[in-house]
């Protein structure tokens, strides 16, 4: 996994770089060299960081270098840039960065994604989820680029294995905007409405009301749904399963027992 970062000053000339190699390694069997000239001739250093710091902007490291960038422009819910170094591509850095974005647009109240797909990204793209749209041509410089318009849902709601599940940009496993790593696959039950979220977070930005925690006397209710398998654990199971799921063995975020006391009291 890459460390994931904001992008800051400097950042310019090193991801220049790694813009055009990826353009003109990963696009080469889609476009003309006339239409991949077209499509870097507007980027430079300069105007590449001055871009990246108006938007919202991640970049990926790994051992302290660069291997991807992406970016939100936040006007308008538009995933603007992303690029991933070709020794990098295929280890699942652009998931990583479009999972970052897409919780970025959830969280300032989008409820979709929109972007241009390259050629050579449109398969991946579907792969994350994102619909084509209509494919058109870019005019750049006189040279026609054709490229596609593709768009992605962030769901308020999602039904995960039968269950209902609110939140901001719900995945098929109950990630959310706010916690999208691959452990971050359980929702629970508050005890105020009864419906499923993945986490508390997510329950004050979508519900109407103060979330009530669960007391002492409520560790038989089944408030504990695993967004792998569709199992719904009591919430005595979950504090007992050491981080993992009894029915299916999925391994849950070891981290979220620092937020228990948001969900249980121990009242
Ligand atoms: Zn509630
Ligand atoms: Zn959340
Ligand atoms: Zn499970």
């Amino acid at each position: 996994m890459a460390l994931i970062r904001r992008a800051r000053l400097g950042d310019g000339g090193p991801l220049c770089d790694l813009f055009f190699r990826s353009v003109n390694v990963l696009g080469a069997g889609d476009y003309s060299p006339d239409q991949l000239a077209a499509w870097t001739s507007r980027i430079n250093p300069e105007r590449l960081e001055r871009r990246l710091l108006s938007t919202v902007a991640f970049v990926a490291e790994e051992n302290g270098r660069p291997v991807g960038f992406g970016s939100l422009d936040p006007a308008h819910g538009e995933l603007d840039f992303l690029y991933v170094h070709p020794e990098s591509a295929g280890r699942g850095l652009g998931r990583q960065l479009a999972e970052a974005i897409e919780a970025e647009a959830a969280l300032r109240g989008f409820s979709e994604v929109h972007l241009t797909a390259s050629l050579n990204a449109v398969s991946i793209y579907e792969r994350l989820g994102y619909g084509q749209l209509e494919r058109f041509s870019k005019t750049i410089d006189r040279v026609e680029v054709p490229c596609v318009r593709m768009s992605k849902r962030l769901h308020r709601e999602r039904n995960v294995h039968g269950t209902l599940v609110r939140g901001l940009a719900v995945g098929s496993k109950t990630e959310c905007a706010h916690y999208h790593s691959q452990l971050d696959v359980i929702a629970i039950r508050f005890k105020c409405c009864g419906e499923f979220y993945p986490c508390y977070q997510c329950h004050t930005a979508v519900s109407d009301h103060p979330a009530v925690r669960w007391g002492k006397d409520d560790l038989d209710a089944e408030a504990i749904l695993c967004g792998a398998c569709g199992t719904r654990l009591s919430i005595r199971a979950y504090l007992d399963c050491a981080s993992r799921c009894p029915a299916c063995a999925a391994s849950f975020n070891p981290g979220c027992a620092n937020h228990h006391t948001l969900y249980f009291s121990s009242k």
